[in-house]
C-alpha cells in the first residue's frame, strides 16, 4: 500500500485514476511479517473491489521498511513458511525489553563521564561497548534529566511513510495533561504518544502529590531502553499486536483495570497516513479489553478516549465511532510538515481532538482565543461563528465559514456556489468531473479539499 497511501497523504495528487486501496482488516489466519499479522487489502475502483486480494505489512507503508507481500489465495510451501519464520525471528530487536531494562539499571549507576548515547544506533552504551561504536557519533555526559526525556534524546523518526513521529509542542502536551487531570482521570493509556507519557512519568518522579500514571504503547522499540515492562509495551496499533506476547497483553489489561477508582482514558495520536479502518479496529479491541476488566461490565459505556487526528478525517472517524465529536482545539507540534502559516502569523494546525466525552466538559483555553458557545454547548475557535440557519458553529478549520442557501450548509470562506457543479467549490475549478477517487470519502467526482462529507452537519 506504500505507493498509494503515500500519494493519498500528500493530497491525492499523484494517485492513479479512480484507484484506491481498501483494507479488509485483520483477517483470521493472516500470515505474519516481523510486525505481526499482515492486513488483507484489495484494490478498489470507484468503490468496487477489483483484482486479487493480498496481504501486506500492517505497519510499514514503505516497501523499503517491510516488503511483506502474499496473495490471499497463494499456496505457500513449507520451506518458504519456515524461511519466513526464521526471517521474522531474526528481524526482532537485538536486545529484548528485559535486557534493555537491565542495561538501564547499569547505565544509571555509571558516573556522568561514562554515560554515552550512540546517535547512530540510538542506543545507550555501556563502557564495554564503546569500542564497537568507536566510529559512531555519540553524546556524552547523559544526565538523569536527559534520561527522563527520551523523546528529546532520540531523533524523531520522521520517515513519513512508516513512523511519522511528530512530537507535541510543550504547550499542547501541557494542555492535554491538565485537561485530563481536570476531568478526573488518573491513568492514561498513551498509544503512540511518547511525549505525553514522558511528561506524566517525569512529573510523577518529581512531584510528590502528582498521582497520574501512564502506560505507553508504541511501535518504536527505542523507548524500551528507558521504561520498564510496566511502563512501555511494544505495540502495533494497526493490527493490535503486542510484540511482548501474552505478558505484555496482561500488563495492558491490568493497567486498564480501574482499581481504587482510578479512572482510565486512552490518548492516541496515530500517523496520519494510517488507515482509519485498521486503527479503529484496534482501538475497539482496546476498548473491549477495558470493558472486560470490569466484572459487572461498564454497562454500555465506552472507554473514554482522545483520538488526535486532522479535521479532514472527521467523517471517517465518525463512521467508526458515532459517539465521537471533534473539538476545535488546534494541537501543535514541534516538527510538523502539515503546518500552514495563517494570516495571524501563528501556525495553523489541522490537527484536532476527537472524543467520546461530553463536548461541554472539554474546556478550551480562553487566552488562546477559544470561547464557549451556549447553543452548541461546546468550546469553539474565536473565528468559528454560530450559524443561525445551521444552528451550529460550523467552521472546521478555525476560519469564519459562510452559509450557502443553495447548498443548505456552511462552506469555506474561499468557496463560491457553482451552478454547473451544483455545489460550492473553489472559484478556480474545472466543472468537468474528475474520476479520481476522493482521499476522504473514496467517492469519485471531487478531491479531498472539496469533499462534501467534510462539512457534515
Ligand atoms: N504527538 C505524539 C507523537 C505522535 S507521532 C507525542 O508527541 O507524543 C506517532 C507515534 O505513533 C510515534 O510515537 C510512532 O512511533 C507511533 N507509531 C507509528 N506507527 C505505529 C504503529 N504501527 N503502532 C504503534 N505506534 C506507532
Ligand atoms: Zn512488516
Ligand atoms: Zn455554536
Ligand atoms: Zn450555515
Ligand atoms: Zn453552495
Amino acid at each position: 500500500w506504500g505507493a498509494l497511501c503515500g500519494a493519498r497523504r500528500e493530497g491525492g495528487g499523484a494517485m492513479a485514476a479512480a484507484a484506491a486501496l481498501a483494507v479488509l482488516g485483520p483477517a483470521p489466519g493472516a500470515p505474519s511479517c516481523p510486525h505481526g499479522p499482515a492486513l488483507l487489502f484489495v484494490k478498489t475502483c470507484q468503490g468496487k473491489e477489483e483484482g486479487r486480494r493480498f496481504y501486506a505489512c500492517s505497519a510499514c507503508r514503505d516497501r523499503k521498511d517491510c516488503n511483506f507481500f502474499q496473495w490471499e489465495d497463494e499456496k505457500v510451501s513449507e520451506t518458504r513458511l519456515a524461511a519466513r519464520e526464521e526471517y521474522n525471528r531474526s528481524h526482532q530487536p537485538f536486545f529484548t525489553h528485559r535486557q534493555n531494562v537491565d542495561r538501564y539499571k547499569n547505565f544509571i549507576l555509571l558516573p556522568l563521564s561514562k554515560r554515552r548515547f550512540c546517535q547512530e544506533c540510538q542506543q545507550l552504551l555501556l563502557p564495554a561497548e564503546w569500542e564497537k561504536h568507536s566510529d559512531h557519533q555519540f553524546l556524552c555526559d547523559i544526565t538523569t534529566a536527559q534520561l527522563k526525556s527520551p523523546s528529546q534524546l532520540l531523533y524523531p523518526l520522521e520517515n513519513k511513510k512508516t513512523n511519522a513521529q511528530y512530537l507535541f509542542a510543550d504547550r499542547s502536551c501541557q494542555f492535554l495533561l491538565n485537561l485530563l487531570i481536570d476531568l478526573g482521570f488518573r491513568r492514561v493509556l498513551s498509544v503512540g504518544t511518547p511525549r505525553l507519557h514522558e511528561m506524566i512519568q517525569s512529573k510523577a518522579s518529581q512531584e510528590e502529590e502528582f498521582n497520574v500514571r501512564s502506560l505507553l504503547l508504541d511501535i518504536d522499540f527505542r523507548y524500551s531502553q528507558f521504561y520498564t515492562e510496566d511502563e512501555f509495551c511494544h505495540y502495533n496499533m494497526f493490527n493490535h499486536h503486542f510484540f511482548g506476547g501474552e505478558a505484555a497483553h496482561e500488563t495492558c489489561r491490568k493497567f486498564l483495570n480501574e482499581e481504587n477508582g482510578e479512572r482510565v482514558i486512552m490518548v492516541t495520536d496515530p500517523p496520519f497516513g494510517g488507515l482509519v479502518e485498521a486503527l479503529a479496529s484496534s482501538f475497539k479491541k482496546l476498548m473491549a479489553m477495558w470493558r472486560e476488566t470490569e466484572k459487572e461490565g461498564h454497562d454500555n459505556r465506552e472507554m473514554p478516549m482522545f483520538w488526535i487526528f486532522p479535521y479532514f478525517f472527521e467523517s471517517r472517524i465518525l463512521d467508526f465511532f458515532p459517539s465521537f465529536s471533534m473539538m476545535d482545539y488546534q494541537v501543535d507540534y514541534d516538527n510538523h510538515a502539515l503546518y500552514k502559516h495563517g494570516k495571524t502569523g501563528r501556525r495553523q494546525s489541522p490537527v484536532r481532538i476527537f472524543t467520546n466525552l461530553t463536548p461541554s466538559m472539554i474546556v478550551l483555553p480562553e487566552e488562546e482565543g477559544y470561547r464557549f458557545c451556549t447553543v452548541c454547548q461546546r468550546y469553539v475557535s474565536s473565528g468559528n461563528q454560530h450559524c443561525e440557519i445551521c444552528n451550529s458553529c460550523t467552521s472546521k478549520d478555525g476560519r469564519r465559514w459562510k452559509h450557502c442557501v443553495l447548498c443548505k450548509k456552511c462552506v469555506k470562506p474561499s468557496w463560491f456556489h457553482c451552478n454547473n457543479c451544483n455545489c460550492c467549490t473553489l472559484e478556480k475549478h474545472s466543472c468537468e468531473k474528475t474520476d479520481t477517487g476522493c482521499f476522504v470519502c473514496g467517492k469519485a467526482g471531487h478531491k479531498r479539499s472539496t469533499c462534501p462529507s467534510l462539512s457534515r452537519t
